[in-house]
C-alpha cells in the first residue's frame, strides 16, 4: 500500500498500517549470505513479544547474549568502543566502580606498574621522552622534570591496564 509515496505496511499482529522504515520495521540480515529483508511483524510487536520472551527466560537470554557475544569478540569490542567515545563520563564512573569492586586487581596492577617503572622508567628513558617531546624547544631538561615526566609516563601506562582489564 502506497500513500504520499510512502510505503505502508501492515502487521499481522497488530493489525496497524505503518510506514515501511526503520523506524517501524526490524529487519533480518544474513551478512554471510549478503540479503536482508522485512520482519513479518512490526517492530514495536516484535519488541513486545521478545520482551515477554525474555521474562520468561532469563536464563536462556543470557546464554544467547554469552553465546553471542563469545561467537563475535570483534563486534563485542567495536560497541564497547563505541559506547566509550558517546559516554565518557559513564567510562569514568565505571572505571571507578570497577576499582571499587576490585581493590585486589587494582593494587595488582598498581604493583605491576611499579615494577614497570623499575624495570625501564630509568632516568635515561624519561630523558629520552622528555628530549623528544621538547625537541623543538631545546630547553634544557631539570630534574623537577623528570620526576614529573615519570610519573605522568607511568599514569599512562596504568590508565592503559586498566582500561585493557575492564574492557576485557
Ligand atoms: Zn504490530
Amino acid at each position: 500500500m502506497a500513500i504520499n509515496n510512502k510505503i505502508f505496511k501492515r502487521c499481522p499482529k497488530c493489525g496497524e498500517d505503518k510506514e515501511l522504515t526503520e523506524e517501524f520495521w526490524g529487519q533480518i540480515t544474513s551478512k554471510k549470505k549478503g540479503w536482508s529483508c522485512w520482519r513479518y511483524i512490526c517492530r514495536s510487536c516484535h519488541n513486545q513479544s521478545t520482551d515477554q520472551w525474555r521474562k520468561k527466560n532469563p536464563d536462556r537470554q543470557k546464554e544467547l547474549t554469552q553465546k553471542w557475544a563469545k561467537a563475535n569478540p570483534e563486534r563485542i569490542r567495536e560497541l564497547g568502543k563505541k559506547w566509550a567515545k558517546n559516554n565518557p563520563v559513564a567510562v569514568v564512573a565505571k572505571s571507578r566502580r570497577w576499582q571499587k569492586k576490585n581493590p585486589e586487581k587494582v593494587r595488582l596492577l598498581w604493583n605491576r606498574a611499579g615494577k614497570v617503572k623499575i624495570d625501564s622508567l630509568s632516568d635515561s628513558y624519561v630523558v629520552r621522552c622528555l628530549r623528544h617531546m621538547n625537541a623543538h624547544h631545546g630547553g634544557r631538561i631539570t630534574p623537577e622534570m623528570i620526576v614529573i615526566k615519570r610519573e605522568l609516563l607511568q599514569y599512562d601506562r596504568i590508565t592503559k591496564e586498566l582500561n585493557n582489564v575492564i574492557n576485557r
